[in-house]
């Protein structure tokens, strides 16, 4: 007993100050990438490597629109490599930032238009639209997390077909060094229980029906959030005979939290950040308005 004591005083607290620090990353972690439009000389050999359609060109009238769209990024670096090569500074660098959980979809995508050279290369950056990420202030985090303390979050996660990467650093939230539930935010079982559905994967069309039932059972008011590249736009595996894409093709979103898969951190920023969503919805804080006396009888006629 002794022993134990000794260890636990001697090794100290495990647990991340995450978000009130920044995390300790690891210098091989790869965030989402950056670019530097102005010194892009031509995206064409990002917008060919890049495996998801992140980085996409449309050449018309002697004017390029390149799109770059964070959800469907999956953090590769591909486009970083091809592009080191095309200019004397690479203007589309890897980075560390993974807090890019957005409640407007539109917010990942950005847009820039260039006048094109004979050659095919960019002669001049017209205009770049929609503003990088970031798109909720730390404040409004940190209110939700004041705010936090009040009550519990149950949320029930739901694998629409992921590849099981996403739920590895899902499970990861519950370890010491996480442990999410210092937060009062716990996983269960059942829709019926839960206040939030955090959703992995594209949505496989075996799984529509499942998704849709899981969002009836679960009691209002409730929240959506589709994790990861495949979550928001299908990711890596877009949309095919087996696959609907993103969460949001088959059920209403409110929390976009991109990576592939997001650390645990990307996590707990979505889901606080899902959090004032909640709270939006009920017009105060939850404990005043009594939330339990909101919820709606259970529906008998669902599957769970
Ligand atoms: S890092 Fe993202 S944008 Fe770049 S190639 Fe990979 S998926 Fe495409
Ligand atoms: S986002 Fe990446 S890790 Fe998550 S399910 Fe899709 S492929 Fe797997």
């Amino acid at each position: 007993m002794f022993k134990i004591l000794q260890k636990t005083f001697s090794v100290g607290s495990a647990t991340a100050d995450y978000p009130h620090l920044a995390p300790h990353l690891s210098e091989q972690f790869r965030g989402c990438p950056e670019f530097d439009f102005d010194a892009w000389s031509d995206a064409r050999p990002a917008a060919d490597a890049c495996p998801t359609g992140a980085i996409a060109v449309r050449d018309r009238d002697g004017v390029r629109q390149v799109t770059v769209d964070f959800g469907r990024c999956i953090f590769c670096g591909e486009c970083e490599q091809v592009s080191a090569g095309t200019g004397q500074k690479n203007p589309v660098r890897m980075t560390q930032k993974f807090e890019l959980a957005v409640t407007d979809r539109r917010v990942l995508i950005l847009r820039a238009e260039y006048t094109l050279r004979p050659d095919g290369s960019h002669a001049e950056l017209q205009k770049v639209t929609s503003s990088p990420i970031a798109e909720e202030p730390g404040k409004r985090i940190q209110a939700a997390i004041q705010n936090l303390l009040g009550r519990s979050l149950a949320i029930r996660q739901v694998d629409a077909g992921s590849c099981n990467g996403c739920e590895q650093e899902i499970v990861a939230l519950n370890n010491p060094i996480h442990d999410i539930q210092r937060f009062g935010i716990h996983f269960v079982a059942s829709p019926r229980h839960a206040d939030m559905l955090l959703v992995t994967g594209p949505v496989t069309r075996n799984m529509e029906l499942a998704l849709r039932k899981t969002l009836a059972a679960t009691p209002d008011p409730k929240v959506v959030v589709a994790v990861g590249a495949c979550g928001i736009s299908g990711g890596i595996f877009g949309i095919n005979y087996a696959s609907m894409g993103g969460v949001d093709a088959v059920i209403p979103v409110d929390v976009y939290i991109p990576g592939c898969p997001p650390r645990p951190e990307a996590l707990l920023q979505g889901i606080l950040l899902a959090l004032g969503r909640v709270w939006h919805r009920l017009g105060s804080h939850p404990h005043k308005l009594g939330m339990r006396e909101l919820l709606p009888p259970p529906r008998p006629d669902s599957m769970f």
